[in-house]
Order: structure tokens, then C-alpha cells, then sequence
């Protein structure tokens, strides 16, 4: 299952990237600061996915690596305009989208810790590097470390585990970690929260105005999960204004976290009313005109009324 729910996630990032990314525009990094921390955030151009890179104005610490070679240069120039040293690079879950530029910017800043908040996290990418080296579709630069390939990315060395509750700027500011493991749209995942912010960095547990990835993997108890998790996120920061910070689109109020949830409860019941594949896909299209990555949407639809079918019929 994993093995195809890796290749259909794969197939769908190669359709996508060659569909989709001419549409997408060059977006400007835009820059925050608040109580002595700065915030640089970095669209990417080849598809919607964000990096995010944090100052206390003596040292950088970026947050995920981009899924691009070409995208994760123009990163590593906006790092190097800072001036500053790149303390970590803290990648937030496993999906390749977020650490392909990984070797772009191990070059440019070899003593930049690549860390993640779990073995699972590190366990999932290392798995999708394999699964995507194996079939000739990875990225030369990221193929991993092996006999065979002895000056590969040496995925097992240079990602560094932390159990750390925070990451820590010598300076004493600090990012919070908040780790996850109930499946959701990957099974392992890490948000960061800035109080100097006041901002939660959710990865791809929300997008603004960009389609979820609904395909294999994620099954209904994912869906379930998600939910559950965004009502629990919602309570917690609802009387203090936090910022949300996506995996993909733009920064939003607490309020996007409900449009994801809705966005969920539209497809289900799109996957339930909408007929066959073709129809299910007009609909959400339809209900969601200006949402970007439209290729997710022939993944998530495919896996959900697979199951609905096999339901139907009373397996
Ligand atoms: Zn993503």
C-alpha cells in the first residue's frame, strides 16, 4: 500500500509539475518582524509549496528546503543576503515537495544542522528517497548515499533527530515544536510556534486556497484525524489572533483552519453525491475555482470512491 500510495503521490508531483507549474506565478518573499525576530517567507515558483526562514538578526534557522533544485538556489540567495549564519534547517514532514532543495542548500551551508522531530519523520523521507531513486525519478542530487551511489546524499547521516521541545537561537529566542503521530496527510509530522510571532507554522496540515493531497495514504480515519486535530488547534488559539503559516499558499488567520475542515467535509460529501471520477472532479473544481494544485484532485477522488465502491457493493 505504501508503495503505491508513494508512486501515485509521485506520479501525481511529475503531472502536476509539468501541468500545472507554468501557471503558477512568481510570487516575492515577503518579510515580517515582530518582538526581535524576522520572518522571511519564500514562495516557491514550481509549484505552491513555502520555506520559511526566521532571524534574531545574529543567526538563521529555515523551515523546510523547497521541492525544487532550481527554487531551493534562489533560497539559498535570499539566505545568503541576510548575511547571517544558517544555524538548522528543520524539515517538516517526510513528502519530497519539502526537501528536495535539501542538497542545493547542504552545499551551500555544510555546518547548517538538517533536522526533524522524530525517527518517523526521517524514516518517511528517507522512504520516499529510496521509493523515488529506485523507479530513476529522484533528483540526481538527492539520491541517497550507497555502495552504489558512494557520493549520494547521505540522508542517514546528515538528518539529525531531535527530541528537543524547542529550537533554540543562541540568543535564547526560541521556535516550539509540536509534534504529531495520528495519521493525518502523512502519519508523522512537526509544527514550529513563534511566540514572538504569535505564529503557528502548520506544514501541509493547512493550505490556503490550494487543493489537499486526499490521495493513497490518506483513508477516512486520516480525514477523521485532520478534523479532529484542526478543532483542537482552532480551541486552543481562538481568543489570541495567531497566524497561520501553510505548507502551501499564503498566511491567514485561524479562520482558514475551519476552511480546511470544510474544505474536507465538501469533498466527502462531493465523493459521496458526485457520481463517477470525472464528475466528482467538475464539482470540486466548480466549489473551488480559485484553489491552485488541481492535479491533487484525481488522487484523493480516485482513492475515496475506490472505497466507497467496494462499500457499495458490501465488501
Ligand atoms: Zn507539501
Amino acid at each position: 500500500m505504501m508503495i503505491r500510495t508513494t508512486e501515485m503521490t509521485y506520479r501525481f508531483l511529475l503531472v502536476a509539475s509539468l501541468l500545472f507549474a507554468p501557471f503558477v506565478c512568481a510570487t516575492p518573499t515577503e518579510t515580517i518582524k515582530q518582538n526581535g525576530l524576522e520572518l522571511n517567507l519564500f514562495y516557491g515558483k514550481r509549484s505552491t509549496v513555502n520555506a520559511y526562514l526566521f532571524s534574531d538578526v545574529k543567526e538563521l534557522i529555515l523551515l523546510d528546503a523547497l521541492d525544487s533544485v532550481d527554487d531551493a538556489r534562489q533560497l539559498k540567495t535570499l539566505i545568503d543576503q541576510q548575511q547571517l549564519p544558517l544555524k538548522q534547517i528543520f524539515i517538516s514532514h517526510g513528502h519530497p515537495d519539502h526537501f528536495i532543495g535539501l542538497a542545493v542548500l547542504n552545499r551551500a551551508f555544510p555546518n547548517a544542522d538538517i533536522v526533524v522531530a522524530s525517527e518517523g519523520i526521517k524514516q518517511e523521507l528517507i522512504g520516499w528517497a529510496n521509493w523515488m531513486t529506485e523507479r530513476g525519478w529522484m533528483h540526481i542530487s538527492m539520491i541517497p548515499k550507497s555502495e552504489k551511489a558512494p557520493r549520494g546524499f547521505d540522508y542517514e547521516g546528515l538528518i539529525k533527530v531531535t527530541s528537543e521541545s524547542q529550537l533554540a537561537f543562541d540568543s535564547g529566542k526560541t521556535l516550539r515544536i509540536d509534534r504529531g503521530n495520528l495519521p493525518t496527510e502523512t502519519v508523522h509530522y512537526a509544527m514550529l510556534y513563534s511566540e514572538d510571532l504569535h505564529g503557528l507554522f502548520m506544514g501541509d496540515l493547512a493550505s490556503n486556497k490550494v487543493h489537499l493531497w486526499l490521495g493513497e495514504g490518506v483513508d477516512a480515519q486520516s480525514l477523521g484525524n485532520w478534523k479532529t486535530l484542526l478543532a483542537v488547534i482552532t480551541k486552543r488559539y481562538q481568543s489570541t489572533g495567531v497566524t497561520i503559516y501553510p505548507g502551501h499558499g499564503k498566511p491567514a488567520p485561524l479562520s482558514l483552519l475551519r476552511e480546511v475542515s470544510q474544505y474536507i467535509d465538501v469533498f466527502k460529501f462531493a465523493i459521496r453525491t458526485g457520481g463517477n471520477q470525472d464528475a466528482v472532479q467538475t464539482k470540486m473544481m466548480a466549489l473551488f475555482p480559485d484553489y491552485s494544485e488541481s492535479g491533487y484532485l484525481p488522487f484523493g477522488i480516485e482513492q475515496h470512491l475506490v472505497v466507497q465502491t467496494a462499500k457499495a457493493d458490501g465488501h
